[in-house]
C-alpha cells in the first residue's frame, strides 16, 4: 500500500496563482497515484496565513470542486515559518508523510517523484536543494547565499541552497511538535531532530505571479532570526572583542604614560576622537547583539502559540472545524 501524502503550501495573498498551482498539483497527484508512489486519499492542504484577498475563498472553492483540495484558515498573519507549522502540526496524525512547497511555484513540482522514491528507501528527511539560481536576479543570488554561507560561520548548520520544499514522515512531524520554540526557524531546526535524510536537486523557477513576500527587510530580520536562534556564537565574538579591546587599550595606556613622563604631553586631538568613536560604536553593537537575545528569550518566555487555527476544512471527516483550534 503507497503510503498517504499530505502536501502544505502556505498562502499569502496568492490569488493570481493559486488556481495555477492547484491544476499542476492535481495533475502531480494523479500521476503519482498511478505511480503507485502515494494513496488516494492525499492531501493538498493550502494554508491561508490570513490573506487580504481573495485567497480562502478560492482555497474554499477549490475544496468544493475537488476533496483531493483541503485547507486550514489561520486566525491572522503570523508569517511563512508559522504557515508552514500549522499545517505540518494539523496533520501530524493523519498523514504518512508530508511535503512543505512554497504555492508560488519556484520549487519543482516533479521532484516530488524523486522525493517520495527517497523516502521509500528508508529517508525520513528529505531536502529539495536548489541546482542552479538561473532566474534569481543577481542581487538575490548573491543575498541568499550570502546568508547560507554567513549561517554556517555563525554556527547554524543549515543545508546548503535549501529552502521550505522539504519531505517529511510524520515520524519526524512527532518529533518536531516536541521542539516549542517561538523563534521559529525551521531549516535550522529539521536537521536538529535527525533521522535518515538526503537531498534532492531541482531548479529553481520564477515566481509564476505576483509578487515576492520576502523583500529585503523581511529577508535581513529572517537571517538574524535564523543566527540568533541557532547560534550563540554572536555573543562568543563579543567576548573576544572585549578581551581584544582591552589589551590595545592596556598598550594604550602604557603609551599614554610613556609619553606623558617623556614630556610631550600635548596629545593630539584626533587620536582621542577616534578611540572614543571606535569603542563607543563597538559598545553600542554589543549591546544590540545582546539586546537581539534579550528579545528572543522575551518571546520564548511568553510562549504564545504561534499560530492560531479557526478553521480546517478537510473531506475525510466532512466540513470539521478543527477541534486544535490552537496548537498544543
Ligand atoms: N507566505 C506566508 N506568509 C507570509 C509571507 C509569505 O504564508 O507572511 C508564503 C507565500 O504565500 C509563499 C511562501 O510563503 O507561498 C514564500 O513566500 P514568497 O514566495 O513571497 O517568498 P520568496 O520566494 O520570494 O522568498
Ligand atoms: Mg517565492
Amino acid at each position: 500500500m503507497a503510503d498517504r501524502l499530505y502536501m502544505i503550501v502556505p498562502c499569502y495573498n496568492e490569488e493570481e496563482v493559486l488556481p495555477e498551482t492547484a491544476k499542476r498539483l492535481r495533475e502531480k497527484y494523479s500521476s503519482l497515484m498511478e505511480k503507485g508512489l502515494i494513496s488516494a486519499d492525499s492531501k493538498v492542504v493550502f494554508v491561508n496565513d490570513g490573506s487580504k484577498d481573495g485567497t480562502w475563498r478560492i482555497i474554499q472553492e477549490l475544496h468544493g470542486s475537488d476533496t483531493m483540495f483541503s485547507g486550514i484558515d489561520l486566525a491572522h498573519n503570523s508569517g511563512h515559518q508559522n504557515a508552514v507549522l500549522a499545517g505540518l502540526m494539523t496533520v501530524r496524525d493523519i498523514c504518512d508523510v508530508s511535503i512543505t512547497m512554497d504555492a508560488d511555484l519556484q520549487d519543482d513540482i516533479n521532484a516530488i517523484d524523486e522525493m517520495l522514491e527517497r523516502y521509500y528507501e528508508g529517508n525520513q528527511v528529505v531536502y529539495g536543494v536548489r541546482s542552479a539560481r538561473k532566474t534569481d536576479t543577481f542581487f538575490k543570488r548573491f543575498t541568499a547565499e550570502s546568508f547560507y554561507k554567513f549561517m554556517k560561520l555563525m554556527g547554524a548548520d543549515v543545508v546548503y541552497n535549501h529552502a521550505d520544499f522539504r519531505l517529511m514522515s510524520a515520524r519526524v512531524l512527532r518529533e518536531l511538535a516536541g521542539y516549542r520554540e517561538v523563534n521559529l526557524f525551521l531549516r535550522g531546526l529539521v536537521p536538529l531532530i535527525g533521522f535518515q535524510s538526503c537531498t534532492v536537486s531541482y531548479e529553481r523557477h520564477e515566481r509564476f505571479a505576483g509578487e515576492s513576500k520576502y523583500p529585503l527587510k523581511k529577508m535581513l530580520s529572517f537571517a538574524v532570526n535564523g543566527i540568533t536562534s541557532f547560534s550563540t556564537k554572536p555573543l562568543k565574538l563579543i567576548t573576544a572583542i572585549g578581551f581584544i579591546m582591552s589589551a590595545i587599550s592596556a598598550a594604550a595606556i602604557i603609551w599614554a604614560f610613556v609619553v606623558k613622563l617623556l614630556g610631550h604631553s600635548e596629545l593630539g586631538w584626533s587620536s582621542t576622537m577616534c578611540s572614543i568613536w571606535f569603542i563607543g560604536g563597538i559598545q553600542i553593537l554589543a549591546l544590540g547583539i545582546i539586546g537581539e537575545y534579550i528579545g528572543k528569550i522575551y518571546a520564548e518566555v511568553k510562549q504564545r502559540p504561534r499560530f492560531i487555527v479557526a478553521e480546517f476544512i478537510n473531506d475525510t471527516g466532512g466540513n470539521d472545524n478543527a477541534e486544535k483550534d490552537t496548537e498544543q
